[in-house]
This record gives structure tokens, sequence and C-alpha cells, in this order.
């Protein structure tokens, strides 16, 4: 007989339910123990810095008129390229991108690290009614007769980074049939550049990038895009049009968050992921330890590795792989305080529970300490993995 796993998350309503009962917990957490004992490891640090002088400002049509500027210099210092666009997500980017270049039945062709995209490249290119390739080797790599862009993925949802060689290959083969390629760095942008030495994706010959300007720097949730003027120009007006672009509270938040960048914290996470994976291997005598995969940053648990997981666990493991994810995010959060993707990400981004040793909040926190937290965290998991009841109170309390 073929066993069909529960699912407890079904669409992206669900999702969005998911998403509105962790904002629930962190809330009581806030309220019963205060922010210190939230730990937002996700990476994504939604950051806002600005001074009592930079607020007033805002409320003027003065302040946007400086801060664009400002953001038109740091925005190519940290990407390059001729012209800066600042759009509401990484997502806005993309979404505007391919309805400025793409037309209906034009390929869009995509090479990517590893699969998954990210789905609003996806879900984009079926908006406008493009045929979607997309590639994870050079070998099978090709472009079609009628492509209208080129779309390369640095560093994936699940950090895992893009080899430059093929970067420039792709680069190249693009250039030789005069097609546009547009580098999705959402996170590639800090993570190429720093940990793996490589190259902004202007310098590598892209017309246009996109990055996320709460990945890896204390920043707001946001979209920044550079390259080719006339490119850009054309991006932007599309963007107004369908109110995508960034506005006011977000670019002075981007200003000051590039202002503030450093990449030490980056750096820094490499020797914490260190001691962590110690931790974790001492601690698991064997077996826990095969769950956690090294990120350039931290560690990560994917949906397959914890489903084996399980499964040599003996549980019976009928409940969804994502499901799993989901709930071992939501115990995490709700025991031990400590805020990773899956528990509050937008509906159809990856179930990947990620350790991001680079956060903010991993200042506060002892590797030692984190071991512990999520050890316990796992062990309620596993008690509460195969009770449909107390998995979907859980999930949507
Ligand atoms: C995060 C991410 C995005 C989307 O960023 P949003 O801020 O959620 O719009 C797109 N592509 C990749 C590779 C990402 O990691």
């Amino acid at each position: 007989m073929l066993k069909v796993d529960i699912m407890l998350i079904k669409n992206s309503q669900d999702e969005v339910k998911k998403r509105e009962s962790s904002f629930k917990i962190i809330k009581s957490i806030l309220n019963e123990k205060g922010r210190r004992d939230l730990y937002d490891l996700t990476g994504l640090s939604g950051g806002f810095i600005a001074s009592e002088n930079d607020l007033n400002l805002l409320e003027t049509y003065v302040g946007p008129a400086i801060f664009e500027e400002e953001l038109e210099t740091l925005g190519k210092e940290h990407l390059g390229g001729e012209k800066v666009l600042a759009v509401n997500r990484t997502s806005s980017g993309i979404l505007a991108t391919i309805l400025s270049l793409v037309c209906e039945n034009s390929y869009i062709i995509h090479y990517l690290p590893e699969f998954p995209a990210h789905p609003s490249i996806t879900r984009s290119a079926k908006l406008i009614g493009a045929n979607y390739i997309e590639f994870d080797n050079l070998d099978d790599f090709h472009i079609p007769e009628n492509t209208s862009l080129i779309i390369i993925t640095g560093s994936t949802m699940d950090h895992k980074v893009i080899d430059e060689d093929i970067f420039k290959e792709v680069i190249n083969r693009a250039k030789m049939r005069k097609i546009p390629v547009f580098v999705d760095d959402a996170s590639g942008a800090r993570l190429r550049t720093i940990l793996f030495n490589q190259k902004k994706a202007i310098d590598l010959g892209a017309d246009l990038v996109v990055t996320s300007t709460d990945k890896l720097m204390f920043g707001p949730r946001g979209g920044l895009m550079a390259g080719k003027k006339e490119l850009i120009n054309k991006i932007k007006s599309k963007a107004h049009q369908f109110g995508l672009e960034a506005q006011p509270p977000s670019i002075l938040a981007m200003v000051n968050g590039l202002k503030s960048f450093n990449g030490e914290n980056i750096k820094n996470s490499i020797e914490k992921k260190q001691e962590l994976i110690n931790l974790l291997n001492n601690k698991s005598s064997g077996t826990l330890g095969n769950v956690f995969e090294e990120t350039p940053t931290g560690v990560m648990i994917s949906e397959e590795s914890l489903k084996n997981e399980l499964k040599s666990h003996r549980l019976l493991d009928n409940i969804s792989s994502k499901d799993c994810c989901f709930l071992l995010a939501m115990n995490l959060l709700k025991n031990e305080g400590i805020i990773t993707i899956p528990a509050v990400s937008m509906p159809g981004a990856s179930p990947t529970i990620r350790f991001d040793l680079s956060s903010h909040d991993c200042e506060k926190l002892k590797m030692e300490t984190l071991a512990d937290k999520i050890f316990n965290s796992f062990n309620s998991f596993l008690e509460i993995v195969n009770d449909y009841d107390k998995s979907e109170e859980l999930l949507f309390s």
C-alpha cells in the first residue's frame, strides 16, 4: 500500500498562519522574559539604525532626497554598477526585473549552484508567461533561441555558493549571445565576497544584481539593486508602476546598514562554527551528529537529513519532511527562544533550519548554551512528532 504523508502545512495560507503563531510566541517570550531571552539566528536582521536627526528628516521630503543620494554612493560601493535602485524586497527586485526585461513565451535561463531556486523567480516567470529552465551543472547548461534573460544565483537560500569559474563561464556564454545577465545575490553579495574571496557580480560582468539588505548585514528587509544605468532606469519605472520600490524609511535604514557594515561578524562566525560542530558531535556521540551540515557561517538541518534521522529513531514518520522542519523550528522557538527561518518564513521559503552564527544575537550566546538548546529542542520534538493533535497545536496555536 502506498503510504501518504500527513501534511499539517498544506499551502501558502497555512504558512502564513504558522508565521502568525510564531509571532504570538515571540511576543509572549518578549513580555514574560524580555528581549535577552530571544535569539534570532536567522541571519536576517531586520535592522533599523536611525538617529533622532534621521527620523526627524524622514517626516519631510528633504530626508528622502538626502537618503537616496547617499544610497546611490554606498550602494555602488557595495555592489558596483552605474546606478542603484532600492526595492521593497529582493523578491520585488526579481519581479520588477522580469516584468521589465522578459516577454511572454521567451525563455528565462537560470543557473544556480544547487536546487531549489527562490520561489520569486519561478513565480515571476509564470506570471509573465515566460518559459523557465534551470540548471545546476554546466554540462547540461544551454541557452535556447529566444532567451530574454539569464539569471545566476550567487548563493542559494541554504547558502550554497556558486563556483566562481562557473559564474564567469555562464556570463561568457550569455555575452556571446548578447543576453542580459541578472544575479540573485541575496546573501551572495556578502558571503561570496567576504568568505570565498570572489568578485562582486558586476565586476564579473553581470549587467544587474540584487541583494537583500537584511541578509548578513544589519539593514532592513529590502532589496538593493545595481547595474547598467539603462536597465536600472527601465526597472525603476516598472517598480514604481507596481509599488515595488522601497519606501523612505527603508532607504534610510539601508543607508545606515551599509555604513555600519564591515563583515567582521561574518568572519568571526567561522571560529564559532568549529566550536559548535565539536560540541554537537561530542554531545550526540555519533547519532545526531549526522543531522547537521555545515554552511559557510554556521550549521543547518535539511529536510532530508531530519527525515532520515527520524527513521533511525524508528519513529513512525508519516508526517511530511517539511512539517518536521516546521515542528522542530517551533520547538526551538517556544522552548528555547531560538528564532530560525522556518518558524517565521514567508510562504515557499526553504524549510531548512539554519543556525547563522554571524547573526547579531549570537554575540550574547555561548556555543555551549546553543548546543544544549538545540539538543533539548530536538528531544521535545521527538516526543510530539507522532502526535498529530499536539503537532497541530504547536504549529497553529
Ligand atoms: C532571501 C532570498 C531571496 C528573497 O529575499 P526576500 O527579502 O524574501 O524577498 C531571493 N533569492 C535568494 C537566493 C534568497 O536567499
